[in-house]
This record gives structure tokens, C-alpha cells and sequence, in this order.
């Protein structure tokens, strides 16, 4: 990337305000002090940290406590943030971006607008006005709370058994509301998890009176007026419920490139720049797709740490920094009812080839830690219960560094930086008085 100078003031926009957008932000002002930046949000709020709606929707966390900026973050960093504004349309030939009421142009935009609940078509679906919902936003969160507190609801049906079909249980538990989850696959996490894990996290579950039922789906959703009043299962089971929320995943927010050049596959392609195909549109977040380095090929890697990444980066590089991405991979790191998980890369290696797999698991003191090795270097990791020093298993993945001198001790409790080979160390611990 090379730097251009420029003697006028540049024009930013930035699309979507959550951590990626505000991650741009930050990019930006490091460097250039006195461009313009304009942000635009569709959402009624300034900013939350969306992993937390859940402890919203349990009554743990109230709406004050989800800002992971205060409102002074955007006058100290002088900015223009419009929200409730959502942007309709970019022209890429001419840099402007429309909204309802008026236009804007800009030098660089950074494209943040993060993912969409996927609804899977199920009969009926679309004849319900009320008591069907999504959880991917605060306001989702604030919609459910309502409704279960002026329905004085019970029990709900939850429809997905991943991470936000979870996180929904975990905080209508908490609120002392019976779930059932309902899972297409044999096991709950099943693109995060491997067996053993998501039997720990189903216990946990079920301990907490969860009911959970797998290998079925939702074939038919019975509604009167409008409202809904029962559901049918693949299988002819009938569920009477007045609440139906739909936690099967997101897909990456594209719609504002629809009719532009800008390419995608799942999520807009960007390069380790956070470039798009055309180098002043740049995007980041669970809207973009970049390398991945265990898989090495692009993937929307949709978590929290890596979005910041990426809107961070983008944010330098509309600066013309010339900064890399030097290292994205599928990742996920949640709590589940007090239990901590970080799962990374591949965990679930098919069988018939050259993997091989370190293990440790104790089911009453709900721990698991696991770690899959191709060609001496690690490629996929699971820890459950104890995750401290799985920083350290993140590094070994991201620089590909050789473990098997000291592969047997990764799971140990023992393990930490004094185990791993001098070069490497040094490379990674460096300062004066210290001794590696
Ligand atoms: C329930 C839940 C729990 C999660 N828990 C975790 C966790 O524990 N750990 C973790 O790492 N990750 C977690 N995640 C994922 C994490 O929240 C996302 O990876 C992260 O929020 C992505 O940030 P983003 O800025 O790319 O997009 P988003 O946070 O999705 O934000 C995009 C913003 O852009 C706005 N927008 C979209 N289109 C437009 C438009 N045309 N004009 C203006 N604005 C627009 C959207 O409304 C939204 O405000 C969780 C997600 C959910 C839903």
C-alpha cells in the first residue's frame, strides 16, 4: 500500500458503529488528527457490546452497563455519528453514500455492518406478527423482556442449539423461565464443539432444568390472529407456546453493496489490508471475509476480538499506513453458566486422516482441555473450565511453531512459557532483566 499525500483535509465514512466501526475509529485517529469522520448507525443506541445482551435480557447487566465507549468517545475523537441513520446505497464511481434524507462523500469508507439473524423458512413463519423473535441485537433483548414480563411467560422455545440460541437460554434461565432448545444436529455447539464439550455444556443445561431436543427441527408454526400458540416438530411432536425465538446463526449484512462492484462471497472479500477490490472502500467485522490461517482460504471469522482487529487495521490503512493482518483464525471464547470456553481452528478432525489428538477430561469438575495436531503443529484447540495460558496454544497456532518436543506437556497444568523452546520464547518475551 503506499502513502499518498494529501494537503485537503480526508473524508471518512464509516458504516455500522459497533466494535468494528468504532475499532476504525480508533485506526484513524491515531494517525490523521484532523480528517473528517462520519458515522452512521441504524440502531437507536450509540454503542453496546452485543456478547452482553444476554446478561441484559437475565436482568444481570442494565442497558447503562453495555457501552464499550462513553458518548464523549466520539466528541473527544471528533466525530460526526449519526445513528438511526441507516445508509441505503454507496455509488463507488462517485464516493458518496445515501441516506434517507441527503447524501455524503467521502475519500475512504469502511463498510462495518456486521451480520443478520439467518430465519429458515418454516411454515406458518410468516403469518405471525407476534411472538416470534430474533437475538442478535440490544433491541431483541429489550423486545423479549417486554414480551415475557406483559405475557407473564413461562416457558419459551428456543430454535438453534449454537452460540446465540445459548446465550438466549443462558439469560431466560437466569431469569428463572423454563427453555427448550430445539437442535438439528446430535449435540449443541456442533460447528464449535466437539462431542465431549458439548456434553459438559448440555449437562449444565439440563442441571438447570433445559430441555434439549436434538437431531429435530421446526416443520410448522401455528399462529391465531397472528399470534403464535404452538409449534410442530419435524418428527409430529406439537409444543404449545406463546414465544418463539429463532437463534440459528448470521450471515454477513451485505445489502449495501447490492449493485456496486465491490465483491463478496459470504462476506465482502477484503485483503490483510481490510481492502476491498476497490482500495478505497474497506471493511472488517463479521461483514467481511479474510484469510484464515488454519483453514488458508477466506472465511467471516464473526467473533467479537477479531472484528476489533480488523476495524482497527482498516482504520490505519485508510490513513495509508500499509499495516497487516497478520493473523485471523476461527476462534470462539464464551461463558456458558460460569463455565469459560475457548475453542480455536479445527476441533473436530475427521477421522481417516493425520490428525492427532491430546486430551484431558474430568466431567464432574466440568474440564476439558483438547488439542489437535497436523504435521507437528497445532491446528484446532478446545478448553473447558480452566482456560488459563491458552494464550499461549494461540501464539504456538499463529506462528506454526513445531511442538511435538514438547507436545505432551500442552494440556498439562504445568505448561506455560518455561516449557516452549528458547528461539521461541525470546521471540515472544523480550525486555530488559528478563531472563529466557
Ligand atoms: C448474542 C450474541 C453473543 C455473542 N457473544 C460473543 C462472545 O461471547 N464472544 C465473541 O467474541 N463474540 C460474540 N458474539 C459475536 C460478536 O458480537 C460479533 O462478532 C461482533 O459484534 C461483530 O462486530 P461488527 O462491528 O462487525 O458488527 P455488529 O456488532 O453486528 O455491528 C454492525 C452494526 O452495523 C449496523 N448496520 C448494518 N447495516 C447498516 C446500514 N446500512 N447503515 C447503518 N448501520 C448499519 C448494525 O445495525 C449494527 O449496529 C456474539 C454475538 C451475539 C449476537
Amino acid at each position: 500500500m503506499k502513502k499518498e499525500k494529501k494537503l485537503k483535509k480526508n473524508k471518512y465514512i464509516i458504516i455500522g458503529n459497533s466494535i468494528a466501526g468504532v475499532s476504525c475509529i480508533e485506526g484513524i485517529r491515531e494517525i490523521d488528527k484532523d480528517g473528517e469522520i462520519f458515522v452512521f448507525s441504524d440502531e437507536n443506541i450509540f454503542n453496546y457490546s452485543r456478547p452482553l445482551i444476554s446478561y441484559y435480557l437475565a436482568g444481570r447487566l442494565k442497558e447503562e452497563q453495555l457501552n464499550f465507549r462513553d458518548e464523549n468517545f466520539y466528541i473527544e475523537k471528533n466525530v460526526k455519528l449519526f445513528i438511526k441513520t441507516p445508509v441505503k446505497k454507496i455509488n463507488t464511481k462517485e464516493k458518496i453514500v445515501y441516506i434517507d434524507k441527503g447524501n455524503f462523500d467521502f475519500d475512504y469508507l469502511f463498510i462495518g455492518t456486521g451480520g443478520s439473524p439467518i430465519i429458515p423458512q418454516i411454515k406458518g413463519i410468516d403469518k405471525i406478527r407476534e411472538g416470534v423473535f430474533t437475538f442478535t441485537k440490544l433491541n431483541d433483548a429489550k423486545n423479549i423482556k417486554n414480551f415475557i414480563e406483559k405475557e407473564k411467560i413461562k416457558e419459551v422455545v428456543v430454535l438453534g442449539g449454537g452460540l446465540i440460541g445459548l446465550k438466549c437460554s443462558e439469560g431466560l434461565i437466569e431469569r428463572g423461565i423454563s427453555v427448550i432448545i430445539i437442535e438439528l444436529s446430535d449435540r449443541i455447539l456442533p460447528n464449535t464443539f466437539d462431542y465431549n464439550a458439548s456434553m459438559i455444556i448440555e449437562n449444565k443445561l439440563k442441571e438447570k432444568g433445559c430441555e434439549i431436543i436434538k437431531r429435530n427441527t421446526i416443520e410448522k408454526v401455528i399462529g391465531k390472529d397472528g399470534i403464535v400458540k404452538e409449534i410442530i416438530l419435524k418428527d409430529g411432536r406439537k409444543i404449545k407456546t406463546k414465544i418463539l425465538i429463532i437463534g440459528v446463526g448470521v450471515i454477513p449484512e451485505t445489502k449495501i453493496i447490492e449493485g456496486t462492484e465491490i465483491i463478496k462471497n459470504k462476506g465482502i472479500i477484503v485483503n490483510e489490508f481490510m481492502q476491498t477490490n476497490l482500495p478505497f472502500i474497506f471493511s472488517g467485522g463479521d461483514v467481511a471475509e479474510g484469510e484464515d490461517l488454519i483453514l488458508n482460504k477466506k472465511s467471516v471469522i464473526a467473533i467479537w476480538p477479531v472484528a476489533a482487529r480488523m476495524g482497527k487495521i482498516a482504520g490505519y490503512n485508510m490513513v495509508g499506513e500499509g499495516k497487516k493482518y497478520d493473523g485471523m483464525f476461527i476462534m470462539n471464547s464464551i461463558e456458558f453458566f460460569g463455565i469459560p470456553t475457548i475453542s480455536f481452528g479445527i476441533t473436530n478432525p475427521p477421522l481417516n486422516e493425520n490428525y492427532e489428538i491430546i486430551e484431558k477430561i474430568d466431567y464432574e469438575k466440568n474440564f476439558y482441555r483438547k488439542i489437535v495436531i497436523k504435521e507437528n503443529k497445532i491446528i484446532g484447540a478446545i478448553y473447558l473450565g480452566k482456560i488459563e495460558r491458552v494464550g499461549i496454544i494461540s501464539g504456538l497456532i499463529k506462528n506454526k511453531i513445531d511442538v511435538s518436543s514438547f507436545k505432551n506437556l500442552l494440556i498439562d497444568d504445568k505448561f506455560g512459557l518455561l516449557v516452549l523452546p528458547e528461539t521461541y520464547r525470546k521471540h515472544i518475551v523480550k525486555g530488559e532483566g528478563i531472563e529466557v
